[in-house]
């Protein structure tokens, strides 16, 4: 079954390339869109075949969310915490740790399809995912995994193991995290903080990270309190801890935040493999401070670290949050924004090809070129101007609706177990 995309104009994400083509997408994991010189006259269509009029349309790769927590999305409007968080510690104790502690796996696939939901609506088709949900952490990747696939989402799961709650649930994280792997799950390990991961378990998650051939995916630096906590404790700095456990060796690990580092910390990123991921919105949210990306190489990507799932909003935040930090200019934030892309190419991983792709209508009142993208980009491209979806090869979003998921659905189930939680957290 192939799609064809008639008339379209289409982006190279890469070289950004304005080419007036028509297309044919192939389904299928990996598989490059055809330019077709010429629209195929109507005997060579298969009765399968779909066909989509992109005139005035804009064609170009889809988005990816380099760190995301679908655990929170039944956050939003939910019950304030008895007491006001002051600090960035206080903010975990209170509202996100007393929230993942009440999900149960129904909570977490509503969680899932919600967020997925979103994703796509927003242009995004591949999410890497970093999990937590000490009282249901059995399976839970595998449901996250299937509620992602239902809608049509490829993704890099984890599930953020810690000591906070104590041996046994560090236990079940780290059985969690290799039946996952061990299955053919497409993953991290996934740790928390430096703060919340002793020595024993950082040792453990460096060790099955190397069994599997992945990376950790875990939050660096986040506050000033990741690293006081280090220094006490270990005498060392947070990236020297984790470099030291050999975490900087390992090409696919993503250290998420990285504010709060030292000049010789950020050289030891600099001069390692690891990427690093950057969620301004949820660092202006938690007031931990915002950080200069550019000092730290090549390999950054942004996320939205559970947000909200819209990457168009994530890449703007960055830019311009970051104009008053590093300066950040249009084509360097774009790199940014499109780095998850290289970050899934150079480490092997799959779900991420040139056919997935996004249909813009978007209603510019000047021209959009070569030349101009970026300023087109920063300014004006934005979630409403999504209109359609394609995720290997088979359209997801159709005119702005679901293609495989019934949305109303999804939304109806997301509410009653946003319910069954906020009820939870009230008792
Ligand atoms: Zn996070």
């Amino acid at each position: 079954m192939s799609l064809y995309l008639k008339n379209a104009t289409f982006i190279d994400w890469e070289t950004l390339e304005f080419r007036k083509t028509h297309l044919r997408v192939d389904a299928g994991k990996g598989n490059a869109p055809v330019f077709l010189k010429a629209w195929p006259a109507p005997e060579q269509f298969l009765a399968a075949d779909q066909m989509l009029d992109c005139s005035g349309k804009l064609v170009t790769k889809s988005f990816g969310c380099g760190h995301h927590h679908i655990y929170s999305t039944l956050a939003r409007g939910m019950p304030a915490p008895a007491q006001t968080p002051t600090n960035f510690s206080e903010v975990l104790q209170y509202v996100w740790w007393r929230l993942d502690k009440a999900l149960d796996l129904e909570m977490i696939e509503a969680s899932a399809l919600a967020a997925a939901l979103f994703c796509v609506k927003n242009g995004v088709s591949f999410v890497i995912d970093h999990h937590a949900s000490p009282h249901a952490v059995e399976e839970t990747l595998s449901v996250i995994n299937r509620a992602f696939e239902k809608v049509g989402l490829s993704s890099l799961l984890c599930y953020e193991i810690s000591d906070r709650d104590g041996e046994e649930i560090r236990e079940k994280g780290l059985a969690e995290t290799e039946r996952f792997l061990q299955s053919g799950g497409q993953g991290h390990v996934g740790l928390h903080a430096s703060f919340t991961v002793g020595r024993e378990l950082l040792k453990q998650a460096v060790n099955l990270a190397r069994k599997y051939h992945t990376g950790i995916h875990v939050h660096t630096a986040e506050d000033p309190v990741d690293q006081e906590h280090c220094l006490k404790n270990y005498d060392q700095r947070v990236v020297e801890r984790f470099a030291e456990a050999g975490v900087l060796d390992l090409p696919k690990s993503i250290l998420s935040h990285c504010i709060h580092l030292s000049e010789a910390e950020k050289q030891l990123v600099r001069d390692s493999r690891v990427w690093v991921a950057q969620n301004t919105e949820s660092n202006q949210n938690n007031n931990v401070g915002l950080a200069d990306y550019g000092v730290l190489g090549q390999r950054v990507m942004l996320g939205t670290d559970g947000m909200h799932s819209d990457m168009l909003r994530s890449a703007q935040a960055a830019f311009f949050a970051g104009r008053a930090v590093e300066h950040t200019d249009w084509g360097g934030l774009y790199r940014r924004f499109r780095n998850i892309h290289r970050y899934i190419r150079e480490n092997g991983f799959s779900g991420d090809g040139e056919n997935n792709l996004v249909i813009l209508d978007y209603d510019s009142p000047t021209e959009i070129n070569a030349d101009n993208f970026l300023g087109h980009f920063i300014y004006g491209w934005n979630a409403r101007h999504i209109e359609s979806v394609i995720a290997n090869g088979e359209l997801i979003v159709e005119n702005r609706k679901p293609s495989r998921v019934d949305e109303n659905e999804i939304l109806t189930f997301a509410r009653e177990m946003g319910n069954k939680l906020w009820r939870k957290l009230k008792a």
